[in-house]
């Protein structure tokens, strides 16, 4: 299924880049990979021409090797040519890693939506916060596993080991907004879902997007419920975007996209992508059809290899969230069970 899939999609690059060699995708406009030391191995940093230099979309995560990448990049390939602001898409540690730094190190404003900015400064200045006896109550009723829980609950602390202190101040992009870089005309958009507020930029003379993390080539965006929302449809706000980038965006569009390769086939990405969350919330209800279960007892329902404990905790808040759609849905309902944990039974 997954070679079909992308069979539908059209890559113009088919291989990616080598680390840190900028390749034109559009006149006036350079995708970068750097590297992360995750599973998810590569960030995609892109670079629009702004003037005498370069508007920085995206930074990676802060450490030496990113640190390096971007020394390699300005004093190699881009050398003598000034970076003129950064647009930062989310507030994850790949995306908004470096923007406190970039921003002091070139002089260069910072530019994101208001969430990502707030997000990325709750986190900072609380850190500790996740781990508070409701936020952990909250996993452990859902049928979490001690150990899984402290990982999440202490995800603030690695978090912060990702991501340099922001400027103290930003410029807010907002859906609808115009941003005007190198004479260029883009829109502004945000996505929800993966991460609040997500901005994406769309030039229509050109139909190129900038998707950030919102619609991927060959994986699919992690898709949570955190405990601080417990109720909360992440699921169902990631569809509604999806349908808005359907309706707005025309088919033959160069997606540029956070991760992976640029493509062809917004829309039928977008339809896979749909299916594919549908495909997970029918095994859901199909499970539930024999009883009552709680999220941790659908986790192996939905992903069917082994996780490792930082797979596990992604695994869980993403069954999560599609638990929490089909409740909204009312294809399944909440019921207590063993001294209290959670559970779902289809009606
Ligand atoms: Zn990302």
């Amino acid at each position: 299924m997954m070679h079909n899939e992308q069979d539908a999609l059209r890559f113009p690059w088919p291989e990616a880049p080598e680390p840190g060699v900028p390749v034109e995708v559009a006149p006036g406009i350079l995708w970068v990979r750097f590297p992360l030391p995750f599973r998810l191995d590569h960030v995609n940093i892109y670079l629009i021409a702004d003037g005498d230099g370069w508007a920085v979309v995206d930074t990676g995560i802060s450490d030496d090797v990113t640190r390096e990448a971007w020394g390699a990049l300005l004093n190699g390939p881009l050398a003598g040519q000034p970076l003129t602001r950064l647009i930062v898409t989310h507030f994850h540690p790949d995306h908004i890693g470096l923007a406190g730094w970039l921003c002091a190190e070139f002089g260069i404003p910072l530019l994101t939506s208001q969430t990502s900015f707030l997000m990325c400064n709750v986190i900072s200045l609380t850190p500790g916060a996740a781990e508070a006896k409701p936020y952990r109550d909250f996993y452990l009723r859902h049928g979490m596993d001690a150990e899984t829980a402290q990982m999440v609950s202490t995800q603030g602390h690695q978090y912060l080991q990702m991501v340099a202190p922001l400027p103290p101040t930003f410029l807010r992009l907002l859906s609808g907004d115009t941003l005007t870089i190198g004479g260029r005309q883009f829109r502004v958009y945000s996505g929800d879902g993966h991460a609040p507020e997500q901005i994406m930029l769309y030039l229509p003379e050109e139909k190129i997007l900038l998707a950030a993390d919102q619609v991927i080539a060959r994986i699919t965006p992690n898709i949570s419920v955190w405990a601080v929302d417990p109720d909360g449809d992440p699921l169902g706000h990631y569809l509604r975007t999806t349908r808005t980038l359907e309706s707005h965006v025309p088919e033959d569009t160069l997606v540029l996209p956070g991760h992976e390769l640029p493509f062809y086939g917004l829309a039928e990405r977008c339809r896979q992508i749909v299916n594919h969350h549908e495909d997970r919330c029918r095994m859901i209800t199909e499970a539930c059809a024999d009883g009552p279960k709680s999220v941790a007892e659908l986790v192996p329902v939905v992903f069917q290899r082994p996780l490792d404990p930082h797979q596990l905790s992604f695994a869980f808040s993403e069954t999560h969230a599609h638990v929490n759609r089909l409740i909204r849905r009312g294809e399944l309902a909440w019921i207590e069970r063993n001294g209290g944990v959670a559970c779902v039974l289809a009606k």
